[in-house]
């Protein structure tokens, strides 16, 4: 008979760490944490620069130190861990969910009340942005790139391009710089970089590296590895301008080009996802629109700040303990946003800490949020300046407001 316990977790990155560690504190809580390496920490134990829970330590640690911190709590607790384990499917059952995994004992199944996803996301390849070309060796996804050099201690390559200014990218470039790699240049086909301020400057400039914007990588050439690569100017639709093609000898091509949440598991279960952020469409809880299923960390949509995936798994492990019936409204987006988390509110549940993420969707200044219930507002505030790459953290006092019939609306404008 499979073993049952009331709550399952799968992803043991900070998301699921701190979602299995929340949801443990809460007495007679049975939790199994699925983790598909051989360590927990996710993606966190191949960054191994700092600048990690400034927000929630005051600290600037490294990828692995603020792990380690997580794992540390999470000894202390009763959660039984499963590492080694790859989550290979989930569907509703008698039970609740019935899950399979595969480990090194074999086929494993078990049943659970709620299921958390905190299974992070996925790189983008090169095939997903279609760059032409020879099939040869030197072609890696900056999350590859950085196994290779933090983890296995191995180069990539001596001569590096790098396609991508965001953050990933541009720590890349330092990073490889760091080891004795040459970085020709950082190339972007948008107008403006992806990354943080700072990283622009920590990274880059502060190194000598050369970030070309509205620029692509069109086509790779190379026998058997990669010896060049092709760039080609972009137009304000970020397509190739012809007769702008220039071709760069490099090794490695880096590919830095946007993670997408890892929602193979979510679809499974029927979960409906959004076409902004690509991950679940949740409440002010980090529960999906199918009931018992929580999704949180980079699953639920990409974060810039770990902090932030943390808090997200917090909330999905504490709300996945707790009973509710769920009454839902929407929340509708107006004006220059890119996307906004959660998607729902539950009137049932407690609103006096509903906490939003959001992005612009363009680089803009001298703007003004505003959240309205049934056309009264609830909470406004005034931006200088707002970046896409730089995620926005609000929280609201919903308390009173009558929220039953009344349409949420998020909307961003010129002030
Ligand atoms: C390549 C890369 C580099 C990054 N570098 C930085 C950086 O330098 N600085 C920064 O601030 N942020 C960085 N990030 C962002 C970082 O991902 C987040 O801050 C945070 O680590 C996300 O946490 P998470 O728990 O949601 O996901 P992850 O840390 O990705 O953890 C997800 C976990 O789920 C497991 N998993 C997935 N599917 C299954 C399954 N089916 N069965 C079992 N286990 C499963 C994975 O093995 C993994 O351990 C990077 C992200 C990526 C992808």
């Amino acid at each position: 008979m499979s073993k049952h316990y009331q709550i399952v977790v799968v992803g043991g990155g900070p998301a699921g760490l701190a979602a299995a560690i929340k949801a443990s504190q809460s007495a007679g809580v049975s939790v199994l944490l699925i983790e598909r390496e051989a360590r927990l920490g996710g993606i966190l134990k191949q960054c191994i620069h700092d600048g990690f829970g400034v927000v929630r330590f005051g600290e600037k640690l490294s990828g692995p130190e603020y792990a380690e911190r997580f794992i540390k709590q999470l000894a202390q607790t009763g959660v039984t861990v499963s590492l080694f384990s790859y989550v290979t499917r989930m569907r509703r059952g008698d039970k609740g969910f019935d899950i399979t995994y595969v480990c090194k004992d074999g086929v494993q199944n078990v049943t659970c009340d709620k299921i958390i996803l905190a299974t992070g996301c996925r790189e983008r390849t090169r095939n997903a942005i279609f760059i032409n070309g020879d099939r040869c060796a030197g072609v890696y996804t900056a999350g590859a790139a950085q196994n290779l050099v933090n983890i296995l201690g191995v180069m990539p390559g001596k001569r590096v391009v790098i396609l991508g200014s965001g953050d990933i990218g541009l720590i890349m470039a330092r990073r490889l710089t760091l080891e004795g790699a040459k970085v020709i240049g950082v190339y972007e086909a948008k107008p403006t970089p992806s990354g943080l301020t700072r990283n622009i400057h920590q990274c880059l400039h502060d190194f000598d590296i050369p970030l070309h914007l509205s620029s692509t990588v069109t086509r790779v050439f190379g026998t058997n590895r990669l010896e060049s690569v092709e760039i080609s100017k972009v137009d304000d639709k970020m397509r190739p301008i012809e007769g702008t093609q220039t071709t760069v000898e490099c090794d490695c091509l880096v590919l830095a080009v946007g993670l997408i949440p890892e929602n193979e598991l979510a679809r499974e279960l029927g979960v409906p996802l959004d076409n902004r952020t690509k991950g679940a469409i949740v409440d002010q809880n980090c529960q999906t629109l199918a009931d018992g299923v929580y999704a949180c960390g980079n699953a639920l949509h990409v974060n810039d700040l770990v902090d932030y995936v943390s808090e997200s798994g917090e909330t999905a492990g504490g709300a996945a303990v707790a009973e509710s019936k769920r009454k839902l409204v929407p929340v509708t987006l107006q004006g220059k946003l890119l996307y906004a988390v959660p998607q729902r509110l539950d009137v049932n549940s407690d609103l006096s800490k509903v906490i939003m993420y959001f992005r612009a969707s363009d680089e803009l200044s001298q703007q003004r949020l505003t959240v309205s219930v049934g056309g009264k507002t609830a909470f406004t505030k005034v931006y200088n300046k707002l970046l896409p790459p730089e995620m926005e953290r609000i929280t609201l006092d919903l308390t009173g407001v009558d929220l039953t019939d009344g349409e949420v609306t998020v909307k961003l404008e010129d002030k």
